[in-house]
């Protein structure tokens, strides 16, 4: 018999945010020291009250418009009761009645083309700390504890491993070119919901949930090994399948059986007391939808209209300061793809060079866009251009200082330029002759070697003037 896979994903991203989600104490990677992020309320001291971080609404209806979701105007946190050493209160902070958003689509490529898969909802929640394990002792790390989390619930839309990937990979494009998060260093993580069912019918198989995988690798081989016991499953009778919690081992590239699958009525779930509702008002949701980031898929069409390829493009999408570096440059005049160039090869070949990436660059629009303007409008040669790059991402040296104390501005006095015409003139007279000829492609020559001479500094067009009248 052949057999259709059914796959549901639950995604939790880590929010960007500067502090957590109920407390102010440092959010995700604030610092690398154990308990070094945490005070009395995110640790679960008795009668500490929880006061809603606002950006983390903010960045939740962004990452819904993203999705296009229908965002609640009045959403609500609950309570989920468990017992577990990471979690100091015996309680997660998340949303169970009133999600924030709900009801989204989002195109993926497959196989067949392009296909959409719908999103039932975005939910808010904290996440819960770190046990380390160290032989006979086991650690907690509660820097983790409260830093918010937004966690993306499909419908069962996934035929197949690869458009999960594909799904997950446009996820995390999507979420770091919107500043939602980094979706890095466990930034993301997800539950794999798994069914097989004879190909041609139409009701859900039983399905396992494997839990909390970060690595994109890990999460194909899991999907791959669950189908196929699946399959065995049912084809040879070899066990009964269950509704149940899974892990994946990475050593053996296995899943196993973690517990039986818990209900929502295990938690105990209640509206938390300790906050209140939360209404998004007209001009509240106007101020999120104006500060959106352009969705990935207008963004992508954007920059193949401006002639950007699609290598770049890659780049560009999933690097938040790239993008957004990008198009303020271009809304400040600039040429796109000749910022691009600017961005990916000249600054990327800076960044290189002391060991770091794309994202290292912290160069603002204003100094990027006065580098541009100045050699397109070639006040600066090209290679000045570069090196004033090069000591506003090295030093933070402005390129207006640096093109001062490099003498390139020097306001060369026009008898500076007139002496450097003539004597150009003069020494390369078989040149001149043949540009006196018609070959007008002699007057670059000429061009070039007055600029030579001048090392770089002088207006181009005013040396091209000159040189023009002293023939
Ligand atoms: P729960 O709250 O019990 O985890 P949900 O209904 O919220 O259950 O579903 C969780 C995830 O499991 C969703 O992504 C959903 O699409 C997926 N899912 C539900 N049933 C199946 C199934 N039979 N096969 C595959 N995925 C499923
Ligand atoms: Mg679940
Ligand atoms: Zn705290």
């Amino acid at each position: 018999m052949k057999y259709e896979t059914v796959i549901g994903l639950e995604t939790h991203v880590e929010l960007n945010t500067k502090s957590k989600i109920f407390c102010a104490c440092g959010g995700h990677g604030a610092s690398e020291e154990p308990n070094d992020c945490v005070c009395p309320a995110c640790c679960g001291m008795p009668g500490m009250l929880p006061v809603t971080n606002k950006r983390v609404i903010e960045l939740a209806v962004t990452a819904g418009l993203m999705l296009n979701c229908d965002i609640s105007r009045y959403t609500t946190f609950d309570k989920k009761n468990y017992y577990y050493p990471d979690l100091p209160c015996a309680y997660q902070i998340t949303q169970l009645n009133h999600p924030i958003c709900t009801n989204g689509l989002v195109s993926i490529k497959s196989e067949e083309g392009n296909r959409d898969i719908r999103i039932k909802q975005i939910h808010m929640e904290e996440d819960a700390g770190k046990l380390i394990h160290e032989g006979k002792y086991s650690l907690v790390d509660f820097n983790r504890t409260s830093v918010p989390l937004i966690e993306v619930v499909t419908q069962p839309d996934f035929r197949s491993p690869q458009e999960v990937m594909n799904y997950l990979n446009k996820l995390k494009s999507m979420f770091r070119s919107g500043g939602i998060s980094e979706c890095e260093n466990g930034a993301m993580r997800c539950d794999v919901n798994i069914s097989v069912r004879p190909e041609g019918t139409e009701e859900l198989g039983v399905r396992s949930e494997i839990k909390n995988m970060s690595s994109f690798e890990s999460i194909e081989k899991a999907i791959y090994y669950e189908i196929q016991r699946h399959i065995d499953a049912l084809e040879y009778d070899l066990e009964e399948l269950v509704q149940e919690t899974r892990r994946f081992d990475e050593k053996t590239g296995k899943t196993f059986a973690m517990r039986d699958k818990e209900t929502a009525a295990d938690y105990r779930y209640f509206p938390d007391p300790n906050l209140m509702p939360i209404l998004i008002d007209d001009e509240w949701l106007e101020q999120i939808m104006a500060n959106k980031p352009v969705a990935v898929d207008e963004r992508i069409d954007y920059y193949r209209e401006s002639g950007i390829s699609e290598e770049e493009i890659t780049v560009l999408i999933s690097s938040q300061t790239a993008t957004k570096l990008l198009e303020e440059v271009v809304a400040a005049g600039c040429d796109a793809r000749e910022t691009v160039k600017w961005i990916l090869i000249e600054a990327v070949g800076v960044l290189r060079k002391g060991g770091k990436g794309l994202d290292d660059l912290q160069i603002s629009a204003e100094d990027l866009s006065a580098i541009i303007k100045m050699v397109t409008e070639s006040k600066i040669n090209r290679n000045s251009g570069k090196a004033a790059l090069a000591a506003l991402i090295e030093e933070g040296i402005s390129p207006e200082e640096y093109i001062k104390s490099a003498g390139i501005d020097r306001k060369l006095d026009s008898s500076d330029i007139l002496a450097v015409v003539q004597k150009v003139i003069s020494d390369n007279q078989d040149i001149v002759e043949a540009y006196k000829s018609g070959k007008t492609k002699a007057f670059q020559a000429l061009l070039g070697a007055c600029m030579r001479e001048l090392k770089g500094a002088g207006n181009p067009g005013v040396i091209k003037e000159m040189l023009e009248k002293n023939l």
